[in-house]
């Protein structure tokens, strides 16, 4: 099951973990299709966009879910950072150096992999 709500939440839970960039404005897209991976990031114009897969979602427990958010937040605060603070941060873009410290700085390991089902991951 998808609650959309829920997931709304886990993305502000992990924004207010970056106290002064707490407000990146981010979309999430419930997407039917996106089947190859498990949800996707990225940030365009200071806007955030989190796409989550119907498919590979909706059986996934809520505790996973909100560890696949909080990864995926953390992809678009490094590149919101690159795109906005580009002489200060450097972002080595998907899942390098400041992508790992962002997640570390809220708590998580930095993990790229989900073995959920087959071969889901998420970018
Ligand atoms: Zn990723």
């Amino acid at each position: 099951m998808i609650d959309r709500i829920q997931l709304k939440k886990y993305i502000h839970d992990c924004l207010n973990k970056f106290v002064l960039i707490k407000d990146i404005p981010v979309i999430l897209t419930l997407s039917k299709q996106l089947k190859k991976h498990l949800a996707s990031a990225s940030c365009r114009n200071g806007i955030g966009y989190i796409t989550v897969s119907v498919k590979r979602f909706k059986n996934i427990k809520l505790g996973q879910q909100k560890e696949i958010i909080f990864h995926e937040v953390c992809h678009v605060v490094d590149w919101y950072l690159a795109d906005c603070f580009p002489n200060s941060w450097k972002s080595d873009r998907k899942h390098g150096r400041t992508w790992k410290g962002l997640m570390k700085q809220i708590g998580l390991k930095p993990k790229i992999r989900y073995n959920t089902n087959k071969k889901a991951k998420n970018d």
